[in-house]
């Protein structure tokens, strides 16, 4: 069982029961708020009992403090004042967190020689009576409202599942149809201000293929975006970054994430992507979009049409790659587009998927009508999003198993708990750390691979992941465990 996190955990238990090493093998010392702990702090010592009504007014502060922001508390104490749960429990409803109640069924007989091997033993019958408001506490815990836990000896609270374990594959997924670009593929938001662009392109790469990542995508900008980092922190320009990328990598997927139309003549951009996709064997992708940025087309003197005719440009864009994709050279006429002739070589090696970003309405159906996928943001609405595309796909009379259902996931991945938190807080700039935190999945690479696996489960095909600070190659190599939680 994979506790919630974050989430208010209370620990119920004897003493000797093993309550402040179960907490401390899994959390970090700031979350978790220990009676004892802070006897030692306004008394002489952890057993300094004159000290337990200073000791209890601070943690009932901290807790209360810990759960309104959101962040994880875990209260060490016996846990048999119901007076003081019911106020826990109201905090963490009124703060939107999950109540875990842990409960140790340690047996009596091994608290009891724990608790007499102890240089300050409590007294025999204060533990006998301690057992059995445990036991007693324990009755009441599911109808008080939280959520119950037992760890018993045999039976330890496992740890987070392996990624193996859970990550399946959608039933529809069919690997013979879908192209190369199924997976965890890499997003390269940020590049180094200075030293050699090349070897470090080289040397991600290199990580990307290490860690097992499907491929790399690139954002398709002008000038840095703010979500990103700042204007004068570099952008290069995706096509010829992707073809040094080509010349670095055997096996990686390669595209843009995404293409605005509104940049190129879609001509020149069927031109690279074909290009890039020669290059590799078969191993690019584009993704296209309407655009959005305003202040980059001003900068670079070009046309920022209104939404709906960027998106008439998007449709129009879609629908001359494919013609000049097919094969021969013969005159195109369609819907929206006529040429006079379509001769474009080199051709592209075997599938070159279209993958259309944006979640508007009108975008979500043209990726179900004219893309090979869609591109959404990974939370909830954007889950909402792939659920609405993939029916419309069906709705069209295509079928799910050919099309490419992809998020944009920023994930914080840090090495352990105590790495997870000291990036929160480098990186939440002055975003609140639970809100950064939530935004960002913010865990270990094991956690998030059982989140993507959810996410695999829920038909999606492919995240595209741009984890927060990802800067070295060894960020790269951290990924791993994420790499196979699509199968
Ligand atoms: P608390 O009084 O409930 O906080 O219990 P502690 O966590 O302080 O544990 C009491 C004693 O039992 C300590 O000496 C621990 O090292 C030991 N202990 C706790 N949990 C375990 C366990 O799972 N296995 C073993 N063998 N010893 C444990
Ligand atoms: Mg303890």
């Amino acid at each position: 069982m994979l506790l919630p996190d974050p989430a208010l955990v209370v620990l119920v238990g004897a003493s000797g029961s093993g309550k402040s090493t179960w907490a401390s093998s899994r959390y970090r010392p700031a979350e978790v708020v220990s009676s004892d702990l802070l006897r030692g702090v306004v008394g002489s010592g952890e057993h300094d009992l004159d000290a337990t009504v200073d000791a209890f007014a601070l943690l009932e502060q901290v807790v209360s403090a810990r759960v309104g922001r959101g962040l994880t508390t875990v209260v060490d104490t016996l846990g048999t004042d119901v007076v003081r749960r019911r106020r826990w429990l109201a905090a963490a409803r009124t703060a939107g967190l999950p109540a875990v109640a842990v409960v140790l069924e340690t047996p009596a007989a091994v608290c009891r020689s724990r608790n007499a091997a102890r240089e300050r033993p409590v007294p025999a019958r204060v533990l006998t009576s301690q057992l059995a408001s445990v036991a007693a506490t324990a009755d009441l815990l599911e109808a008080e409202g939280w959520q119950v836990v037992r760890v018993t000896p045999d039976e330890p609270t496992p740890d987070p599942p392996e990624p193996g374990g859970t990550a399946r594959r959608p039933e529809f997924a069919d690997p013979l149809i879908r192209s190369g670009l199924h997976g965890v593929v890499l997003q390269l938001s940020r590049f180094p201000a200075d030293g050699d662009l090349l070897a470090w392109l080289r040397d991600m790469a290199a990580a990307a293929e290490e860690a097992g990542l499907a491929g790399i995508a690139l954002m398709d900008h002008l000038i840095q975006i703010p979500q990103v980092g700042r204007a004068w922190d570099p952008i290069p320009e995706p096509w010829v970054t992707l073809g040094a990328l080509a010349a670095s990598s055997t096996r990686l997927q390669l595209g843009t994430l995404v293409t605005p139309v509104t940049f190129r003549a879609p001509g020149i951009t069927a031109k690279a992507a074909a290009t890039l996709s020669a290059l590799t064997g078969g191993r690019a992708f584009v993704g296209v979009g309407a655009g959005w940025w305003e202040r980059e087309h001003a900068a670079y003197a070009l046309g920022f049409p209104s939404a709906r005719a960027r998106l008439d440009a998007l449709e129009q864009s879609i629908e001359t790659m494919r013609a000049l994709w097919a094969p021969g050279t013969k005159p195109y006429a369609g819907q929206r587009v006529s040429l006079p002739e379509t001769t474009s070589y080199p051709r592209p090696v075997g599938d070159l998927p279209l993958i259309v970003g944006g979640g508007g309405d009108r975008t979500l159906r043209i990726a179900a009508r004219l893309g090979d996928g869609c591109n959404v943001p990974s939370d909830e609405v954007g889950l909402a999003k792939v659920e609405r595309y993939l029916a419309m796909v069906r709705e069209g009379g295509r079928d799910p198993s050919t099309v490419h259902a992809t998020v944009l996931d920023l994930p914080l991945v840090g090495r352990d708990r105590d790495d997870v938190w000291s990036r929160v807080e480098r990186h939440r700039g002055r975003a609140p750390a639970a809100t950064f935190a939530a935004r960002h999945h913010a865990g270990t690479a094991t956690e998030h691979a059982v989140r993507l696996a959810g996410l695999a489960e829920r038909g999606v095909t492919t995240a595209f992941i741009a984890p927060v600070g990802l800067d070295v190659p060894d960020d790269v190599l951290a990924l791993a465990p994420l790499a196979t939680a699509f199968g």
